[in-house]
Formats: structure tokens, C-alpha cells, sequence
């Protein structure tokens, strides 16, 4: 079944309220076996309405609408589905009724306009709705479906649970569609996409590659008649993926760094101190933003100058030599917060966080250091863009290193 959504209203339009429904419904799809192949936004206008609805009617077998559904003059759902449908719009006395009793149960009077929202189309059912006025559309007819549900969320969303989506399950007859998000990191975008090239192609199950910013995730989705048939082709391809891809795999679906290396530090009862110039302390919030993070993390170092590297105690000579920014700073940063704070694994980062380019060094340019009891690594990376995303990708590439030598 190949569905589209259409978000009906002029604010969305106006970017005076963000489009919520439509990823609302979007993430509702998957698990019924329907493909969406579309998504659109449309003001409250009738002849633009008519023309989207008559381009979904053509391609799409299942069509859900929110908005417009109201008692307004701009609320035009029913008009234009009417239509596009060539049907006529008939008051529905049951409907009527119904709408009564909801204004009588709020001891209201209900207003002449609400009368259009117990107006009705033959190859329409209308949908109960127990949180507000408007009652939706059920619309079937040449093997097709549209179903228009109201625009406020906290109507659509009980409706979209209550009685579409029960319907459409019965529809699908069993069809589920399985998702599984593999995350690396260290390779860009385009080496990945080149290594699982073979994967790329498949038709079932698919694989995206999409860069984020903690790396690059793939997203495998299998098609099956059962959840069992589709993890098993999952987990088919996502053995493929771990021996092409290897060491650069550092979790899956809702894993976090953080959580991952926090897990790691846990399991083998290590803790972890941090220094860091370059990020100003975006590490040790991202490590402490963890719930569990207390009996693993001893604290962190935000140095500013050489002078605070000297105070937190970084060998002045070193600094000396090489400067602040330098490579070689960063595992003396770590050391340094290491013996400090008394952990068992230091972190440092440094490197060049003004923009322009500092003698030779380019801003965007990164040194972390990683220290243990026996191992002491450096690396060095750079990523292009604004200050807020150079230093997120740092925090990342930091926390993708730590758990290399937690892994080792
Ligand atoms: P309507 O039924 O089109 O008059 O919409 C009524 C109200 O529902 C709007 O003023 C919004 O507050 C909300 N609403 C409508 N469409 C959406 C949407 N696509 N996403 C989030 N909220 C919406
Ligand atoms: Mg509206």
C-alpha cells in the first residue's frame, strides 16, 4: 500500500506552527507494512487542496489528511475531498445529533457554523471523534483510501489510535517493516556508502547511509509477513556490515556514545577525568548528561589559557615548546586530569577553536589525547563548519577514541 499525508492548513504555511502531525503519522506507517511516498503541506485554500488531493488520488492508494476540519469558512477538507470526488455534500441527521450533544454536555450553545461539520459524502463514514467537534472522514472508492482527521494533534492522535489505525491493520493484513540504525564513526560518508556498495543495492532488505552528527548511521529495513522474518533478515546483513565495517561500529539504534563508553567504563570498573580547552567543557556535560555517569565520572578540567593548563598541571615546558594548541598537549592534558582527579583514564582535548588560521594550524583542527595506566594515544582530526558543530564532532571523535581503548 502506497500512502501519502497531506497537512492542511495556512499556518503551516505562515511558519507560525511547525507541521507535527505529518512525522507524527509518518512514524505510525512503518510497523503497518505501508510505504509513504510522499508528504505535503497545503494552506486553507480550496482550489490549491483540490489540486493536491486530485495528484494523491492518481498516485496513491492511501491518503491521510489532517486540518481543516473545522467550523470556520477556511476549514475546507470535506469541500474540496467532495470535489475532487465529484460527490455532493449532505447534511447527516445522526451526526447532527451528535454534535448537539457534545455542545448540550458543555452546557453550550452550539453555533449555526458547526453545522458543516455533519455534513457528509456518500462514499464517506465518518470517524468518531470524542475529543472535539469535528469528526472525521473515512472516503472509499476506487480502491482507494483517504482519511481526514482533524488538525489539532490531541484529536488526531486519539483518532489516529482509536479508529484508523485498527482499521488500517486490518487492511495491511500482516505486512510489517523492520528497522534496525547501525552507528560508525572514522569513515566519511562516502567511504561508507562505497564499502557497503553491494548492501546499497538490495531491495529487501534497504539500506540508508545518512551522516549525523556522532558519524555515519545505516538504517537496514526489511519487508516481512512476520517480526520474525524480518529480524532474521536484518540480522543477515547486519553480520555482512560488521565484517566490512568492523572496529568503525560503535553502537546501534538508540545508543549514545556517551551511554556506550559509560557502559564500557562500568563493566570494567574504570574512571574517567577529562581536560579540555578546545570544547570548554561540552565533554564533561555530554560524559555527566548520562544518568549513571556518577560512579565512573570523576570530574572534568575547562582550561582556558596556558596558564590554567600550567595550574591544572601541564608541564609548563611543554607548553613552552610546543604551545597550547599542540598535538602534544592533549595526552599531557589527559595525564594531567588523570593524576589530578584520580581516575583511572584521562582525556584531553586541544586544538585550534579560533576562527582564521593560527600559525599554520587551521581552525577546526582537533588533538585528543587518551591515557591510561598502559596506553597513551593521540589523535588528530579536523571537521569543517561552525564552532558548535566542530566542537560536537570533537566531543564525538573524543568519546569514539575513548572507546577504542576501552575496546582494546
Ligand atoms: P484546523 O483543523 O486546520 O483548523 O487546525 C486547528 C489547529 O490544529 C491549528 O490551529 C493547529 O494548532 C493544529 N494543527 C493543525 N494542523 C496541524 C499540524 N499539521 N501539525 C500540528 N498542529 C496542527
Ligand atoms: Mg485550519
Amino acid at each position: 500500500m502506497k500512502a501519502e499525508i497531506i497537512s492542511i492548513g495556512t499556518e503551516l504555511l505562515l511558519g507560525e506552527i511547525t507541521d507535527t502531525n505529518a512525522p507524527f503519522l509518518a512514524a505510525e506507517l512503518p510497523a503497518l507494512g505501508i510505504d509513504l511516498h510522499w508528504i505535503s503541506q497545503v494552506g486553507d485554500n480550496q482550489a490549491r487542496l483540490v489540486k493536491v488531493l486530485k495528484r494523491a488520488w492518481q498516485r496513491s492508494d492511501l491518503i491521510l489528511t489532517t486540518g481543516g476540519l473545522g467550523p470556520t469558512a477556511d476549514d475546507i477538507t470535506r469541500e474540496a475531498i467532495a470535489e475532487v470526488l465529484e460527490e455532493r455534500l449532505k447534511g447527516d441527521p445522526a451526526l447532527e445529533r451528535e454534535l448537539r450533544e457534545f455542545f448540550a454536555r458543555l452546557a453550550r450553545e452550539m453555533p449555526l457554523t458547526n453545522l458543516k461539520q455533519a455534513t457528509i459524502i456518500p462514499a464517506a463514514q465518518a470517524i468518531p471523534n470524542p475529543s472535539g467537534t469535528a469528526p472525521g472522514w473515512w472516503v472509499e472508492r476506487d480502491e482507494r483510501i483517504i482519511v481526514a482527521m482533524p488538525g489539532p494533534p490531541g484529536e488526531m492522535q486519539p483518532m489516529w489510535h482509536e479508529a484508523v489505525l485498527p482499521r488500517l491493520r486490518h487492511r495491511t493484513g500482516g505486512t510489517i517493516i523492520v528497522s534496525k540504525t547501525l552507528k560508525t564513526f572514522g569513515l566519511a560518508e562516502a567511504r561508507v556508502a562505497e564499502m557497503v556498495a553491494p548492501q546499497l543495492s538490495s531491495a529487501n532488505p534497504t539500506l540508508g547511509v545518512y551522516a549525523k552528527a556522532d558519524g555515519i548511521h545505516l538504517r537496514l529495513t526489511a519487508k516481512a509477513q512476520s517480526q520474525e522474518e524480518a529480524e532474521a533478515m536484518i540480522a543477515q546483513v547486519e553480520a555482512r556490515l560488521n565484517q566490512v565495517l568492523g572496529k568503525h561500529i560503535w553502537g546501534a539504534g538508540d545508543d549514545t556514545l556517551e551511554a556506550v563508553v559509560g557502559r564500557w567504563l562500568l563493566e570494567r570498573k574504570l574512571s574517567l577525568a577529562v581536560m579540555e580547552s578546545y570544547t570548554g567543557g561540552l565533554l564533561a556535560a555530554t560524559v555527566s548528561g548520562c544518568p549513571e555517569a556518577a560512579p565512573y565520572f570523576k570530574g572534568g578540567l575547562v582550561t582556558g589559557s596556558d596558564e590554567a593548563r600550567v595550574a591544572c598541571g601541564v608541564d609548563y615546558r611543554l607548553i613552552a615548546e610546543h604551545g597550547g594548541e599542540g598535538a602534544e598537549i592533549a595526552p599531557a592534558m589527559a595525564e594531567a586530569a588523570r593524576s589530578r582527579l584520580g581516575a583511572a583514564v584521562g582525556v584531553g582535548i586541544t586544538g585550534v577553536d579560533e576562527p582564521g588560521t593560527v600559525a599554520a594550524k587551521t581552525f577546526g583542527t582537533y588533538h585528543i589525547g587518551v591515557v591510561t595506566g598502559r596506553q597513551r594515544r593521540l589523535v588528530t582530526g579536523s571537521y569543517p563548519g561552525d564552532r558548535a558543530r566542530v566542537r560536537r564532532w570533537a566531543v564525538a571523535a573524543a568519546l569514539f577514541e575513548l572507546s577504542k581503548v576501552l575496546a582494546d
